[in-house]
């Protein structure tokens, strides 16, 4: 026997490369570029051209890295927030909602300040869904009524939608749009929102005289305005795990 082999010398130490960030990859026939943009709902989102490989995407991840990091990390703290806030209740107008899941139960039923709701997973959030879409023909109905009086317009429906970007629109044959996730804002958003839509039946336009005509009757729009170009990424549904 002789003397022990010389222990192997330590593997060259590479430094980390930081993990990649997980990512959704969509393939569009459309895209003349890969475009690379951080989603409030599905996060990291890659779209390639047809022909466009993995490798482009991660080489196009690696680049934008400096823009990507931060927004990833600011919408991982708004997920923990609005997820913390979902484990205590829902808002409604401004007001947290204390959720009560219930065996049996297939609908959404508000008493006081809490609300019944499935005890089943599956059907707790279609059923929220159903209850916020409701709530919110009825809230935005009675306002949009009475601003529609007030201003002595009229106007042909009122359509609720399921948009986070796009509060609410007015077209140009009279239909108003809300979406239902303005009921989760405060209250003087949704108010603002029917205004604004409003005054779009006499005003089909952002001129002076459209905002002349909002600030008459909104006289501090501008305040839930700024609250939902700020928070209304956050708006949501998160049901408590
Ligand atoms: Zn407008």
């Amino acid at each position: 026997m002789g003397p022990p082999p010389p222990a192997a010398p330590p593997a060259p130490v590479r430094p980390a490369a930081p993990a990649a960030p997980e990512y959704e990859l969509r393939r569009s026939r459309r895209a003349r570029r890969i475009t690379v943009r951080v989603d409030p709902d599905r996060g990291l989102v890659v779209t390639i051209p047809a022909r466009g490989t993995i490798r482009d995407a991660e080489a196009a991840i690696r680049e934008l890295d400096g823009w990507i990091a931060p927004r990833l990390i600011a919408l991982e703290g708004r997920r923990r927030r609005a997820a913390a806030e979902a484990a205590d209740g829902l808002p409604f107008l401004g007001l947290p909602l204390t959720l009560e899941p219930q065996d049996g139960r297939s609908r959404v039923h508000r008493t006081g300040d809490r609300l019944l709701v499935p005890g089943d997973e599956q059907l707790r959030g279609p059923a929220l869904v159903a209850w916020y879409r409701a709530r919110a023909r009825d809230e935005g109905a009675a306002r949009l009524d009475a601003a529609a009086a007030a201003l002595g317009a009229r106007y042909e429906r009122l359509r609720i939608t399921d948009t986070r970007s796009r509060w609410g629109s007015c077209s140009s044959t009279g239909t108003i749009s809300l979406s239902w996730r303005l009921l989760m804002a405060p209250e003087a958003c949704l108010d603002y929102v029917v205004w604004h839509e409003a005054c779009h039946l006499v005003h089909a336009h952002h001129r002076p005289t459209f905002w002349a005509l909002l600030q008459e009757h909104v006289p501090d729009w501008r305040e839930p305005s700024a609250w939902l170009r700020e928070n209304g990424t956050d708006l949501r549904l998160l049901l408590p795990a």
